[in-house]
């Protein structure tokens, strides 16, 4: 390969070893086949209340079983590609039409559990998103407020009046806005109070070192006293144990989502969770 490349394409972080381009217009051309025969599907993380255990909500998130290519290939692996080409845009099209049409058909079981997609910055920067999105949940009739999408905090960085005028249209709508990993972009925190944003999600890597990490520690008590201060819900991510449970609900964060109650689920399987919740725990004697 010619050194250096032409574009600046090759992105340098030495321990990820980069996909050469030949690599990524080979992944391209997959994920593209992939979308077209139906190889992709949604599955479900649970959210849950960490002091009762109940279901509060889930997080789509996509998965690609290529036995073509090894087997699982990782959202990791393949949306920053995906992003790169712009196919992004496709993809989150067919999760947000997956993801609401799945939660409807969930309200019409007489189960009305809200759904959080993930959502690109290229995604949202097309001209029709919020169209797109008011379509998606009318054709499905589903209540806005059963849909969640999680921003980065780059892109809300991202060309601010266009930003906000897209958020407030979307709040307008009733459609609920989170910021996914926050606490990892370069936040100016002045956008929590200019933007309609309902919700942060405390990025695993602050979680990871709970409770014994005093950095951490500090760290996420000051995202839940800033969110409860600013009237934002707040979910910590990534909760593995329970001594991190233990914590986090100390501090006074209300929800967690992570390996401790589950991986993410296909939708049948996340049913059978629910069903299996252990009932809240009982008052304790005083
Ligand atoms: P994310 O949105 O922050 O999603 C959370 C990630 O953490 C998921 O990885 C989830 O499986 C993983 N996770 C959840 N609980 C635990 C835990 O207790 N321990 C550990 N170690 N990990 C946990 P996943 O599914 O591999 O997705 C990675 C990232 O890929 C997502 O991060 C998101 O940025 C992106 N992604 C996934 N699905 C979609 C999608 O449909 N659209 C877009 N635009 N991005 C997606
Ligand atoms: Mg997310
Ligand atoms: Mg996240
Ligand atoms: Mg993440």
């Amino acid at each position: 390969a010619k050194a250096g490349g032409r574009a600046g394409y090759r992105l340098h972080h030495p321990l990820h070893q980069p996909l050469d381009a030949r690599a990524r217009i080979q992944l391209d051309h997959a994920m593209r086949l992939a979308l077209a025969s139906k190889r992709f599907r949604l599955t479900y993380q649970p959210q849950h209340d960490l002091d009762s255990g109940r279901l509060v909500g889930v997080e789509a998130l996509i998965r690609w079983h290529d036995p073509g290519r090894g087997g699982d290939i990782p959202p990791a692996e393949f949306i920053p590609v995906a992003e790169a080409s712009g196919f992004i845009v496709a993809i989150g099209e067919w999760v947000l039409t997956q993801a609401v049409g799945q939660a409807s058909r969930w309200l019409q079981q007489g189960w009305p559990l809200p759904v959080a997609v993930n959502v690109s910055a290229l995604q949202f920067q097309q001209p029709y998103f919020v169209d797109q999105v008011q379509a998606v949940l009318e054709a499905a009739s589903l209540p806005p407020h059963l849909l969640e999408l999680e921003l980065t905090e780059s892109l809300l960085l991202h060309d601010a009046e266009e930003t906000l005028s897209r958020l407030q249209a979307l709040a307008q709508l009733g459609v609920r806005l989170a910021v996914d990993d926050f606490g990892t972009g370069y936040s100016s925190l002045a956008y929590l109070k200019r933007f309609p944003i309902n919700k942060l999600k405390i990025d695993r890597g602050f979680v990871r070192g709970l409770p014994g990490d005093e950095s951490d520690a500090a760290i996420v008590r000051a995202i839940v006293q800033m969110a409860q201060a600013l009237e934002l819900r707040v979910i910590a991510e990534g909760v593995e144990t329970e001594a991190q449970r233990e914590f986090l609900s100390r501090v006074g964060c209300p929800e967690g989502q992570g390996y401790l109650w589950a991986p993410a689920l296909e939708a049948e399987v996340l049913e059978q969770h629910q069903r299996s919740q252990p009932l809240p725990p009982a008052p304790t004697p005083a």
